[in-house]
């Protein structure tokens, strides 16, 4: 792969008119990409067609990448946080919300406004006096009473 492509050099690709693999001459290059050949067997010039390599390295890293892909979304907390927030808000009565209160109990499930992190749900009771609580800035471990 180290071999530097140029125009004035070979290489194999497809030639529309022989309909085969052969051996082009590099005629024009934009960048590092080939643009127009020339086949040593007809000397006709046509555009390059890159010939694909259906097993290779680039294909093996695609299988990996693809067998990864479900961890990532688990991976995120704070995404998942975002996401279940922006599910639930739609819903929420800010005119029901309880002024959260450290010495104040709270249910499962009860709708609180916190002065730092606005609306939130309770989403865990931990006894005898915490609860994890769902804001918009994510979840939040609350005292209360
Ligand atoms: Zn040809």
């Amino acid at each position: 792969m180290s071999r530097q492509l140029s125009a004035g050099g070979t290489i194999e690709t497809l030639c529309t008119r022989c309909k085969g693999v052969l051996n082009h001459t590099i005629v024009a290059m934009v960048g590092e990409k080939i643009v127009r050949v020339e086949c040593s067997t007809c000397h006709g010039l046509h555009a390059y067609h890159p010939v694909k390599a259906p097993k290779g390295p680039a294909a093996a890293k695609t299988a990996r990448t693809k067998a990864a892909a479900p961890r990532k979304t688990k991976a995120d907390p704070e995404a998942a946080a975002r996401a279940e927030w922006a599910e639930l808000q739609p819903g929420l009565d800010p005119a029901q919300a309880i002024p959260y209160d450290m010495n104040r109990p709270y249910r499962l499930k009860d709708l609180l406004s916190h002065p730092n992190f606005g609306l939130g749900i309770v989403q865990l009771v931990i006894a005898p006096n915490k609860i994890d609580v769902l804001f918009q800035v994510g979840k939040k471990r609350l005292r209360c009473g």
